[in-house]
């Protein structure tokens, strides 16, 4: 069968693996396993969370307030915008897709850093258009404005704020500077995925979708429940962006998008601040075991602004090896070998989870030097 050419250039995604094919193609036992691949919150959702789905479990005949305004309300008020400027998704990746079929096609290009969320390319290969990276894996804003200017149709520019998979985050004074000498008839697409983290580590990292967009008429914010808030198995994610933004991207968006349970996982989640402020804070301690350990055994990593450190090392060692005997060990990491890069992404667990990788990744480490 011929199929739309598109479809040439894409590749099928590949999701960090989950627990049950490490069961079934390594036969470690499921209860040995820890997923340090995904970025999910290792303390899981709210409490609150998830006794509210379930008094709500029998209301799954029913489809859910398309409208989704307690959502949206609950939304607008965490960030002083009108519920107008909000979209919601199905995942925040469901509102990546609606922006870039918004605006990219075959007659334009799309910009984006070199190592970045693979979600953009993918989505913007549907459509067709001309994909343009900075040659840095890391967020630079010189690399990306001198490609900016020398190529005058490019619809969407992505800056993930922090980066997925390296953590790097750029300020927020450095990202206005460089939306100032944009085009307003470039979409910029901010995925602020970790910025709960972000703003925790350090405040001048914090975009307020707020002020954004009352600056920038052009810019388009992200957000989701699936990290921070500990729901990615709801799927829920928003889009905060002017309403004629919004007003474009409604009109991509299928009926009851999000489930009747993830709607209220969601609504239920902005209401317990202090579950997240937990999580957090426990991520960064943890993360400072990690950036010692690291230290100790003299490779190195990027300065992480996230729920995830990016282990790189080099000549020293060999990524791909690392997280194959990892995953024979029961600890499923990301490997960065696709991207290019002699690195692992390991999302920051519980502290037990911690120590174990730490453990087992140490045996491994050493026991190849001596190989
Ligand atoms: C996880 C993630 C998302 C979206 O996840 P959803 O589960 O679809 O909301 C978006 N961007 C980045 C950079 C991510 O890491």
């Amino acid at each position: 069968m011929q199929y739309n050419s598109v479809l040439e250039n894409l590749k099928i995604y590949e999701a960090g693996k989950p627990i049950e094919l490490v069961v079934r193609e390594y036969g470690v036992d499921e209860n040995s396993i820890i997923k340090l691949a995904s970025n999910e919150n290792p303390r899981g959702c709210s409490p609150m969370v998830q006794k509210e789905v379930c008094s709500d479990i029998s209301k799954m005949n029913l489809y859910p307030d398309d409208s989704m305004y307690e959502l949206k309300e609950g939304l607008a008020k965490r960030f002083s915008v009108d519920s107008q400027n909000i979209i919601i998704g199905a995942g925040s990746d469901q509102v990546i897709s609606f922006g870039v079929h918004a605006k990219a096609n075959k007659n334009n290009k799309v910009l984006m850093a070199k190592t970045t969320f693979a979600m953009y390319e993918i989505y913007a290969r549907q459509t067709g258009t001309t994909i343009l990276k900075t040659p840095s894996h890391q967020h630079n804003l010189q690399e990306f404005l001198e490609i900016y200017q020398n190529n005058k149709d490019i619809s969407i520019i992505f800056l993930c704020l922090p980066n997925n998979p390296l953590g790097e985050c750029l300020s927020r004074d450095e990202v206005y500077n460089f939306l100032d000498k944009i085009n307003k008839e470039t979409l910029v697409i901010i995925d602020g995925a970790y910025q709960e983290y972000a703003k925790y580590k350090d405040k001048k990292t914090q975009i307020e979708p707020n002020d954004l967009i009352k600056r920038y008429p052009n810019a388009l914010y992200l957000g989701t429940f699936s990290k921070a808030y500990g729901l990615g198995g709801m799927r829920c994610g928003y889009g905060i962006a002017d309403v004629n933004i919004i007003k474009a991207l409604l009109k991509l968006r299928a009926p009851f998008n999000i489930t009747t349970l993830s709607l209220k996982a969601a609504i239920v989640a902005l209401r317990d601040e202090k579950f997240v402020e937990n999580c957090i804070k426990e991520n960064f301690e943890q993360m400072k075991i990690y950036e010692k350990f690291a230290k100790d055994l003299g490779f190195e990593f990027i300065e992480s602004y996230t729920n995830f450190i990016t282990l790189e090392f080099k000549n020293s060692k060999n990524s791909t090896e690392i997280s194959e005997k990892l995953l024979k060990k029961g600890i499923i990491v990301r490997n960065l070998g696709a991207y290019g890069m002699n690195a692992i992404r390991v999302t920051i667990g519980t502290p037990e989870q911690n120590s174990r990788f730490m453990r087992e990744f140490k045996e491994i480490y050493i026991d190849d030097m001596e190989g």
